[in-house]
């Protein structure tokens, strides 16, 4: 397909437009060999030696993703967490990295304590304030500031461009993990960011049934170098038939994301007037703290995911009507993750624990592809039975 007279979201839809030169179908093939044949002469001249890094079914699946971030190229990782760690693995020891107070919990736990305990000097600040980012930069130590945007739980915004140009100042490099926003809404390296990460588990893969992770680069460098031999070396890659899925998961990425931004805006509208509930954290509202940055940088909507806040009850507090909230609801499930075409509802502070920045009354919404009337009046009979 030409790249550059389509649309990215042609470009998702066709998968690039590759029709399998074998047999000319359409779907391309599942590749589950873990070895290639070498040539006579001792050479691999099809560039393939052993599947731990070089199995054909990830190309399709690397090369959309590349295309849709604008990138240089793209690595899958058998999870999110696989793909993030990575980057902060080929770091060298003493290296000082910056990474937001507020972010993928997981993520968060494994920088306090294993990549602490290996030696880098992690510092946890307020991404989203350019001053604080100034503050902590240490020209020439630190190697790495780390972006969530929007960060979970609360979907605070961090203005990507400013951010890189600070960073970038000081000699650090930047990378966002762009899960919420997908490519159809954000694309970072175009913003000066130098890789952008994916759990692929959410929205790209989008049906709930993968778990994947990805890294796009913006150029080659050393740092790419290492993230590719580390996949290599560790190992941490996804099965065939989960990179084929993701593939066939990206073909209807925008119209999923599309949707969902939809029913996201008028959740958040209708709940941010609804006298059960204390506050809607969404980027779309105009009363968000980081609305005028999303408006810069989140292209054609502000995502699926929102948190509200439930009032407390005539027996109970806030966090005992939000866990009795999702007791309740039957269209939603309650279930984490997110980014499926199926909504899910998940009191936030119960899974996250200690050093959660979510209030305990937070329920997480992450808003799927169904009616959003349907979502509303769900959710708005569970609120009514947690306070009756
Ligand atoms: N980043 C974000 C924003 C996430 O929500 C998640 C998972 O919930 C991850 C990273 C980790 O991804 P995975 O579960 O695919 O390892």
């Amino acid at each position: 397909m030409e790249q550059r007279s389509v649309k990215p979201a042609s470009i998702a839809a066709q998968a690039l437009g590759w029709v399998d030169a074998a047999t000319r179908a359409i779907a391309p093939p599942i590749h589950t060999s873990t070895t290639f044949v070498r040539d006579p002469d001792n050479q691999y001249r099809s560039g393939r030696i052993y599947a731990r890094d070089h199995n054909p079914t990830f190309d399709q699946a690397e090369a959309v993703l590349t295309a849709l971030e604008g990138g240089h190229a793209s690595l899958l990782f058998a999870s999110g967490m696989a793909a993030a760690t990575a980057v902060f693995q080929v770091l060298a020891p003493g290296d000082h990295v910056l990474v937001p107070k507020v972010m993928y919990w997981s993520l968060r736990n494994w920088l306090g304590n294993f990549a602490t305990r290996w030696g880098l000097r992690v510092e946890f600040i307020d991404m989203t304030n350019p001053d604080d980012v100034r503050r902590a930069l240490q020209p020439g130590k630190t190697k790495l500031a780390w972006i969530e945007t929007p960060a979970n739980p609360l979907w605070t915004i961090t203005d990507i461009a400013l951010t890189c140009e600070i960073a970038h100042a000081a000699g650090a490099m930047v990378a966002v993990d762009s899960t919420v926003a997908t490519p159809v809404l954000t694309r970072p390296l175009a913003l000066g960011a130098d890789i952008v990460m994916h759990s692929a588990t959410k929205y790209l893969n989008g049906h709930s049934d993968v778990i994947a992770g990805t890294l796009t680069a913006r150029e080659d460098s050393d740092l790419w170098q290492r993230i590719k031999t580390i996949r290599a070396q560790m190992g941490s890659i996804l099965g065939p038939f989960e990179a084929w899925l993701l593939t066939r998961g990206m073909r209807t990425l925008f119209p999923r994301v599309q949707v969902a931004c939809a029913g996201a805006q008028s959740i958040a509208l209708h709940f941010a007037r609804h006298p059960l509930v204390r506050e809607v954290l969404y980027p779309g509202l105009p009363s968000f703290q980081g609305h005028a940055v999303a408006s810069r940088q989140m292209e054609s909507g502000f995502g699926g995911m929102l948190s509200i806040r439930v009032r407390e009850s005539p027996s109970g507090t806030g966090e005992e009507a939000a866990v009795a909230t999702a007791a309740s609801v039957e269209l939603w499930k309650r279930a984490t993750s997110l980014g499926g075409v199926e909504s899910l509802v998940e009191h936030r502070a119960s899974v996250e624990g200690a050093g959660t920045p979510a209030p305990a009354d937070l329920l997480r919404l992450s808003v799927g592809i169904e009616d959003p009337g349907d979502l509303i009046a769900d959710l708005e009979h569970a609120l009514e039975l947690a306070h009756s």
